[in-house]
């Protein structure tokens, strides 16, 4: 087999400038020219993994197969790149710092005086390169976390240089840095990118790609200029400006040649595959299509919208991917639980094609949670209710359909006459003595789906695998008084024993699930039960916009 080649992602000047996006489409370029490209994300903070990070606080906890907890970061790189990574393609200095000082711990550098360069470097290059090796990737591509000139990355960039050092012609340093336009100058300025160029220089770096992100295209004069202070050919200049959508992203590097560019330079050349399903895309994106409402209801809305596109991005994006499978376009509406419990939930609910109620944890906001699904059950309002929104439609339905007017979770009333929702047993003992680092029921697991189902019609299939990430679970002791009052087992784990799907029966459309679809959706293969939503959605919209 070839060689690997590894291409280093650094930003430059200031974050959320679309790195991630950036460096995302480059990868699927690079696929597109027929290459295995492998992508590994590097986080700057000490959590080991991301599972115990607020959602408002770093976005979405991004659940891969093998159970890791990720940034949103990684579900980018699944569903532009079609691939479905794991631990291997996620590094946090946390896990870095933990490898290497359990290593010393069992004495495995010898009496060696174990310091921060070479020992954390090599831990992160050996990790860089299992990633690689792992899934014979013929290019391996790292966007490290934050900017260049933070203490906190310093040693990523001082791995890539002597990666670099090591191999001059399999490894690549692209920095993206952002040319801001001030509206009392009217002018793109690039000064504050050369400045960023300069600092990776003071640590020995010298990029070889610069991508120019900025509102506007970069013209010929810019990139002149910008390869004279930054040392570099102007050809290797490449522009990202703002765009219409994401996927027009890898478009226009293609225009530019850019992945030829880099074949070159690691000495590739480009081979079979095109970027036409990709293309084709981006058309449908672009094209006008009719809005079908959609209610989202939860909790951690009331923080601004920057942060709710983060916290719950694969959703979104399932919705959209499920819109366009179906020529609509879901334009969400964001009803914040805690106004449903004061103003009733018809008020909101009225005028929508459809409800989700996504994944959470704790009791706030969980009763008017319930009111929106019983709303949503009693008016035949398309229900799609992910791991926490399939247990709280389990609690609605056990108190009005079945008689248990206390009906709930044990997450949120842990003294419940009727705990419909409960913990498994497993996790318990884990609260007990805090062990919440990785160790709620996690990653993918197998599900057995029913006949005649809602389920069994989006998937045309008997048997599934879906990722999961919670603690509480379906009681079973509960299961034939709910089967009784219409509620519908329609998947569970292989062996019977764990409720994963639960369905309404004489409702167009009512499924919640255990675990988290979303996780699984790419563009260019929406999932089924988020197909299938939005066409119950756009069925029950035209019905009463006609
Ligand atoms: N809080 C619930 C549990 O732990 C649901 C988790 C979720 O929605 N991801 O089981």
């Amino acid at each position: 087999m070839a060689k690997t080649k590894y291409i280093f992602i650094s930003g430059g000047v200031m974050s959320s400038v679309g790195k991630g996006i950036a460096a995302a489409s480059l990868a699927k370029l690079l696929q597109s020219k027929g290459y295995r490209v492998c992508p590994v994300k590097c986080e700057n903070y000490l959590n080991v993994d991301a599972g115990t990070i607020r959602p408002t606080e770093h976005g979405e906890v991004f659940v891969c197969d093998d159970g890791i907890e990720t940034d949103q970061d990684i579900g980018t790189y699944e569903r532009f790149l079609n691939l479905s990574l794991s631990q291997d393609n996620f590094i946090t200095m946390g896990l870095v710092y933990q490898t290497v000082i359990e290593r010393e711990r069992s004495f495995g550098y010898e009496g060696e005086d174990v310091e921060a360069i070479p020992h954390l470097c090599d831990e992160i290059i050996r990790r860089i390169k299992n990633a690689g090796r792992k899934s014979r990737a013929d290019i391996v591509i790292i966007e490290l976390g934050g900017t260049a000139g933070e203490y906190q990355n310093i040693f990523y960039y001082e791995s890539s240089r002597i990666m670099k050092l090591r191999d001059k012609d399999s490894v690549l340093q692209v920095h993206i840095g952002y040319l801001p336009t001030p509206p009392t100058v009217g002018e793109m300025k690039s000064k504050p990118v050369q400045t960023s160029v300069r600092l990776l220089n003071s640590m020995g770096i010298q990029p070889d790609f610069l991508v120019a992100r900025a509102e506007k295209p970069l013209d010929r004069k810019r990139k002149e200029r910008l390869a004279l202070f930054c040392n570099m050919d102007s050809d290797d200049i490449i522009s990202n400006p703002d765009l219409e959508s994401v996927y027009d992203v890898a478009l226009k590097f293609d225009e530019q040649a850019f992945a030829d560019r880099v074949l070159k330079k690691i000495r590739l050349k480009p081979k079979g595959k095109d970027l036409n399903d990709w293309r084709k895309l981006a058309e449908v994106v672009k094209t006008d299509k009719p809005e079908v409402p959609i209610a989202i209801v939860g909790k951690y809305f009331a923080t601004g919208d920057y942060v709710l596109s983060d916290v719950y991005v694969s959703v979104i994006e399932s919705l959209k991917y499920a819109g366009w499978a179906n020529g609509v376009k879901p334009k969400l509406h964001w009803l914040d639980s805690e106004k449903i419990e004061t103003d009733g939930a018809e008020k909101y609910l009225k005028n929508m094609a459809g409800l989700v109620v996504p994944g959470g944890f704790g009791s706030r906001g969980t009763e008017g949670i319930i009111q929106a699904v019983k709303y949503a059950r009693e008016n035949n309002l398309p229900y799609f209710g992910l791991c926490y929104g399939m247990q709280l439609a389990t609690v609605e339905i056990a108190r009005h359909l079945a008689d248990m007017a206390d009906a709930n979770s044990t997450e949120i009333e842990p003294k419940t006459k009727h705990p419909v929702i409960h913990i498994m047993p497993e996790q318990e003992k884990k609260l007990l003595s805090r062990d919440y680092g990785a160790t709620m029921r996690l990653g993918a697991w197998d599900c057995q789906i029913a006949k005649n189902t809602k389920a069994h019609q989006a998937y045309e299939r008997n048997e599934i695998s879906e990722r999961h990430r919670h603690r509480y679970e379906f009681n079973n002791t509960y299961r034939t008084r709910l089967e009784k009052v219409g509620l519908v087992v329609a998947g569970t784990s292989p062996d019977g024993k764990l409720v994963e799907i639960i369905e309404l029966k004489d409702h167009p459309w009512f499924v919640g699930v255990q675990f988290h679809p979303e996780f699984q959706s790419r563009p260019l293969r929406p999932h089924p039960l988020f197909r299938e939503f939005m066409a119950a959605a756009k069925a029950n919209f035209s019905i009463y916009t006609n």
